[in-house]
Parts: structure tokens; sequence; C-alpha cells
């Protein structure tokens, strides 16, 4: 019998963590979750810790894991506070997968000990490629950890980089679902608010990133991931907006043929496949269903009405500490909007402004990469418009 794949999930009660866990839930006899992490939410986590039984839970500080009640643990499961324990956790040698799925550049951290540790990483956590995509990319090369992307943009990219050689790769077209305000003029989105944002059409997700789909700063993440994820040109690489959320994406190659991947939106999908690549086995995610009329649309994206988009090429084409200042100044800018401190179409203000006046380093240190977030995030506090 084959060994079981041992997991870890950090940011397990998030959305993109419980998909995980279902996907887990479904296969045991291939998959056991050995730890799981959150920031905060003790009482999911707890319940998670009871149906899973994994050697350990961590909580962001011990105020949050003080809220576990200790003596329904299972007598396994060992209750952790506070990220320092992360390095030892997740080197340790009985994991041999990492679901990265906190949000935000908070994930760099665990993402970072993954890579460092040589492990098969189910990347979800853009942000980690979007700030230090060049240095991951450079110390995956030399530990042989293997980042398989969650995201299901780049889950299907990779999975139609299959069909070719990479040297006959012409390009990569993202789709984008177009978010709640697809169609809208930039002088309608002056007034939407976050209630209106929270909306996504066709995906469920966690706020930070229904924000940034609300934007499209999303996609402009996603932009700056493939790049450093395929080691793709940002001339290489085009979005076209498809509302359906069906075609995850397309490769097109040297003679004009365009692979795509397919399937209802469904995240357990792409997570499942980067716990299981190369192979395939039944997923709990619905299936297409081909007696159904189905209309799939696609449409240029409206560059004007979403700006992000430019901030997302601009970026991916520069590199160096431009991904983290945009990062940053993004994620402060979306909790200021949550807190109705600032309107919806100044988000991407924020970030065109800090961007603009950041002082650009082309080959950063990760703690130069750290310098650079702090600094954005300090600007972006205090952005006025
Ligand atoms: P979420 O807000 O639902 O969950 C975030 C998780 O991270 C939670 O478990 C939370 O406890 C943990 N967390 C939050 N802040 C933390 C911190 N400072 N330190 C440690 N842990 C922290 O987010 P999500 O929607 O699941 O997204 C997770 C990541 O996956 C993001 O990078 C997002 O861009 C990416 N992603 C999500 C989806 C999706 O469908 N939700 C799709 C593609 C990519
Ligand atoms: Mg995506």
């Amino acid at each position: 019998m084959n060994k079981l794949q041992s997991i870890v999930v950090l940011g397990s009660t998030g959305s993109i963590g419980t998909n995980s866990l279902d996907v887990i839930r479904s296969h045991p006899d291939r998959m056991r979750l050995v730890g799981a992490t959150a920031f905060r939410n003790a009482a999911l986590l707890e319940q998670q810790a009871k149906e899973f039984a994994p050697d350990w839970i961590l909580l962001g500080d011990s105020a949050s894991a003080a809220a576990i009640n200790s003596g329904v643990l299972p007598s396994n499961t060992a209750l952790h506070a506070g990220d320092e324990h992360l390095d030892r956790l997740i080197r340790s040698e009985g994991v041999d997968t990492v679901v990265s799925a906190v949000v935000g550049a908070a994930g760099l951290k665990s993402t970072w000990i993954a890579v460092d540790a040589g492990k098969r990483v189910a990347l979800a956590n853009k942000e980690s490629l979007v700030v230090a995509g060049a240095i991951i990319r450079q110390r995956a090369a030399e530990t042989g950890a293997a980042i398989i992307p969650v995201d299901s943009e780049h889950s299907a990219i990779f999975q139609a980089l299959q069909a070719g050689k990479k040297h006959d790769l012409r390009r990569i077209i993202l789709t984008a679902s177009g978010g709640p305000f697809r169609g809208w003029s930039k002088s309608k989105m002056r007034d939407v608010t976050p209630e209106m944002a929270l909306k996504h059409p066709t995906w469920d997700m966690g706020p930070k990133i229904t924000i940034d789909s609300a934007t499209m700063m999303n996609k402009a993440l996603e932009i700056i991931e493939a790049r450093w994820l395929f080691d793709i040109p940002a001339d290489q690489i085009s979005v076209v907006v498809h509302p359906q959320s069906i075609i995850h994406s397309f490769v097109e190659y040297r003679d004009g043929s365009v692979i795509s991947q397919m399937s209802p939106p469904d995240m357990r999908l792409p997570i499942q496949y980067a716990l299981t690549y190369p192979d395939r086995i039944s997923c709990p995610s619905a299936d297409t269903d081909w007696t159904a009329a189905t209309i799939m649309e696609l449409f240029p994206p409206d560059l004007d009405a979403f700006p992000a988009l430019g901030l997302g090429f601009e970026v991916a084409r520069q590199g160096g500490t431009s991904g983290s200042i945009l990062n940053a100044a993004n994620e402060v800018a979306v909790d200021r909007f949550l807190k109705h401190e600032i309107r919806f179409d100044q988000i991407t203000h924020v970030s065109r402004d800090i961007l603009n006046h950041h002082t650009f380093d082309a080959q950063p240190t990760l703690q130069q990469l750290q310098q650079a977030d702090r600094w954005a995030r300090e600007e972006a506090s205090r952005w006025n418009s």
C-alpha cells in the first residue's frame, strides 16, 4: 500500500482552507491532515482538530489559543500559539505537502519556509509570489520544492502547459470573471459600498480576494503571480473577461493552437490537483452538465474602468521591489475601504500613488522586500486624496 500523503494546511479556517479539508476528507485512503493553522478562529480550528486528529494545530497568538478547550482535543493533537513554531513544524520530516492558504503578505513567511525546506507547496497565497516571486522561484530551484498553483487560473495554465513545450509557448491568457461591476463606468464605481463589492457573481471566497476581484486588482496580482510561477515575461501575458468562470485560462502555442482547462467554478478541483499532481482522481467538486445549454462568453477587459490591470502589467514588467509595494498598499487600501475610510475607486489610486514615489530596487533581498512592505503600509495608512 502507498504511504499516506501528509498534508499541512496553513489557513485551514478560511475559504481555501475549508475546501482543502473537504478534499482531504474525501480521500482518507491517500491523504492525512498532519497540521493546521488559523489566525484567530479558535472555534473552527478546534472543530477541525476533533474531526481530523492532526499531530498539531497552531493559532496566531496565545490569547486565541486560550479559547481552545484542550480537554476536547484528540490525545495526539498538540496545541501551539505563535508563528515562531512554524519553522520547526513545517520542516518536520513527517510533512510532505504544505497548502499555503493564509491571506495576504502574512502568508509569505510560511510559504518561504515550505519552499526552503523543499516541500511540495500547493500555493493559494498568490501574495507570496507577488511580493517575492523572483527569490521564491530561485530558492525552489535550489531546494527542489515543487510549487503547484491552487489559484484556478494558474492551475489551468499549469495543466495546459503539459500539452506542449515551453519554448513553443506564444502567450498565456488569464480569464477574469470581471467581478460584480463588469460593464460599469468609472464614475458609477465611485459610489460602490463594501456590501456591494463583497458579493461576487461566480465565486464564494474570503473578503480580501472578493474586494480584489471587484477592483480587478486580483487579476493584476495574478498577472504578477503568473510572471514568476511560469517564468514568462509580462508581454506574453493577456487577460480576457469570461463572466461564466468555466474556462479557467488559456495557453497559446507557436502554431496557433489554444489549450484551456474548464470545469464549473469550484476551488476543490484545483486544490485537489495541486495535491495529487500528476495523478487525477475523482473529486468532490461538481461535474460539467453536458446536457445543459451553456454560453461561454469572452470580452476584452476595460482598462480604463479597471486601472488596476495596468498596474499589474507594469509591476510584472518591473519586478524588484514593485510587487511588494503594490501588494502592501493594496492590502491596506482594501482594509480602509472595508472600514469606510476611502472610496472604492480610491483603492487603486492608493497603490498607483505609492508605487509612483517609492525608491525602486531591482534586486532586493527578502529582508529588503519586507522593509518595502512596511514602508508601503505606513504610506497607505496615511494616504489622503
Ligand atoms: P480567507 O480570509 O477566507 O482565509 C484566510 C485564512 O488565513 C484563515 O484561515 C485565517 O485564519 C488565516 N489568516 C488570516 N490572517 C492571518 C495572519 N496574519 N497570519 C496567519 N494566518 C492568517 O482567505 P481565502 O479566500 O481562503 O484566501 C486565502 C488565499 O488564497 C489568498 O491568498 C487568496 O488570494 C488565495 N485564493 C483564494 C481563492 C478563493 O476561492 N478563496 C481562490 C484563489 C486564490
Ligand atoms: Mg484566481
